[in-house]
């Protein structure tokens, strides 16, 4: 069998799988990248972070992807159905960083990626799939099918695992753990949206509030389109019969917030569905390899927050692998897991909040105290390791004493108009 030796093998060319393959490339490691796909593919989350920019700056990405003219990012709009809005800035925020990223087709943006990459050196070969990986302390030999139907091996000092659904290594080596968040349902299309340019900032996106447990996303994108997709648990979906184009039409009539923009719109696909995909595993690393974006732990899509983890874990992780090529000792527990899992914890703090309805009393409350709205803010941007907002550091304290001051709040005033 047709056998190769490299340094760094990359599994998946998604935005995690790219941001490490050039950051490693980029230290003198020779580094490949298969991907099972032909690109451009499909794949849904369109809203990046601020945070995100950081890790496509130091990959080197940001001025082939600046030439794309992909929409700027500068904030995010939460509307309920009493139509109160929280609308929050970048630029008005508590940490000091990026305050705009992208909205974009992910086809599109991962593609841009992929071929810049390519130029940097790293071969990229698609259509070829892993399918068997063996360990030798932290050498590996990789069983790859090839787009003739053949199969290869890859011999490599490390491997770098970012693929995403595909879950490679976990699958293969009985790592996945059952994620601690309820099961949910996403139904989501791409849309002509031809009022866009009646309302007021068109181009921002929207989270919908519908009801307790459900959201409706609008996400618009250069090209004239905005995708639009609802969240909740699979049982909502039971009330709306038909075909998912039938479903997905009725949900967006009976959502005032998005009616007159949304209603009637050409679906450029049959919307799709995809659902339970919060996972985690046990370890995000071990003898030879490490685990980047979505393989580690993926919540839930309300925040955006799935690209920048995955290109945040990548950047953590490339120059963790450098580390250690270059021989030096790297403690993978303290210096990526718990790392990461502090970013992660923050946003989970964010989303249980968003589900059990109390995060809303937060955004949909005009008393909301301006200095804590700017540290929320920092956390809705990806600024998650930023361990000197009180929001980031002690998230779940910080959201229920703010809930409790409101709640107070609310009743001082009841009380003195009573
Ligand atoms: C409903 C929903 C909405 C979302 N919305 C957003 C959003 O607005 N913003 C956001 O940031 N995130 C969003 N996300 C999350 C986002 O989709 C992911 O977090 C993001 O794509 C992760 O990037 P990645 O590079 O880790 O994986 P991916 O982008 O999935 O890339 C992994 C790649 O690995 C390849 N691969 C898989 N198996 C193999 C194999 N055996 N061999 C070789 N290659 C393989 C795949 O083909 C794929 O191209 C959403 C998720 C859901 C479910």
């Amino acid at each position: 069998m047709n056998t190769e030796q490299i340094d760094v093998l990359v599994i998946g060319a998604g935005p995690s799988g790219t941001v490490a393959a050039s950051i490693i490339n980029k230290a003198g490691y020779t580094v490949k990248i298969v991907e099972k796909e032909q690109f451009p593919r499909f794949v849904i989350g369109e809203s990046l972070l601020p945070r995100c920019m950081e890790a496509l700056d130091e990959a080197g990405f940001l001025p082939a992807l600046k030439e794309k003219g992909f929409q700027e990012k500068f904030g995010a709009k939460f509307i309920n159905s009493q139509k109160e809005v929280m609308d929050f800035n970048f630029s008005d925020q508590y940490t000091k960083g990026w305050t705009w990223t992208w909205q974009v087709k992910r086809a599109d943006f991962d593609h841009a990626l992929a071929q810049e990459v390519e130029k940097m050196g790293v071969p990229v070969e698609y259509k070829t799939a892993v399918t068997n990986i063996e360990f030798s302390g932290t050498d590996s030999v990789t069983t790859v099918t090839t787009p003739d139907g053949g199969t290869k091996q890859i011999k490599a000092r490390f491997i770098v695992d970012g693929s995403g659904y595909g879950r490679v290594i976990p699958r293969m080596f009985n790592m996945e753990r059952p994620s601690e968040l309820p099961s949910r349902k996403a139904l989501f299309t791409h849309v002509r949206d031809t009022r866009r340019m009646n309302y007021v900032e068109p181009n921002r996106i929207l989270i919908v509030d519908h009801q307790p447990g459900v959201w409706i996303w609008g996400i618009p994108v250069s090209d004239g389109t905005t995708s639009c997709g609802v969240v909740s648990d699979a049982k909502f979906f039971e009330d709306f019969p038909g075909t998912p184009e039938e479903q997905l039409r009725a949900i967006i009539a009976s959502d005032i917030n998005i009616k007159e923009r949304f209603e009637g719109c050409e679906f450029l696909f049959e919307p799709r569905v995809l659902q339970s995909w919060s996972a985690s595993c046990d370890k995000f690393y071990g003898d030879g390899f490490v685990l980047t974006g979505n393989v580690t732990e993926f919540l839930d899509p309300v925040f955006s927050s799935g690209v920048t983890l995955a290109v945040t874990s990548s950047q953590i992780a490339a120059n963790l692998v450098i580390k250690q090529l270059n021989g030096e000792e790297v403690d993978w527990q303290k210096e990526y897991m718990d790392r990461m899992m502090i970013g992660v914890n923050a946003f989970r703090t964010y989303v249980l909040a968003w589900y059990d309805g109390s995060l809303q009393k937060i955004f949909f409350n005009e008393d909301r105290p301006q200095d804590n709205v700017r540290k929320i803010c920092s956390v809705l941007a990806g600024y998650v390791w930023d361990d000197t907002n009180p929001f980031v550091r002690d998230s779940q304290n910080c959201v229920n004493r703010l809930i409790r001051m409101i709640d107070l709040n609310k009743k001082i005033i009841a009380f003195n108009n009573s």
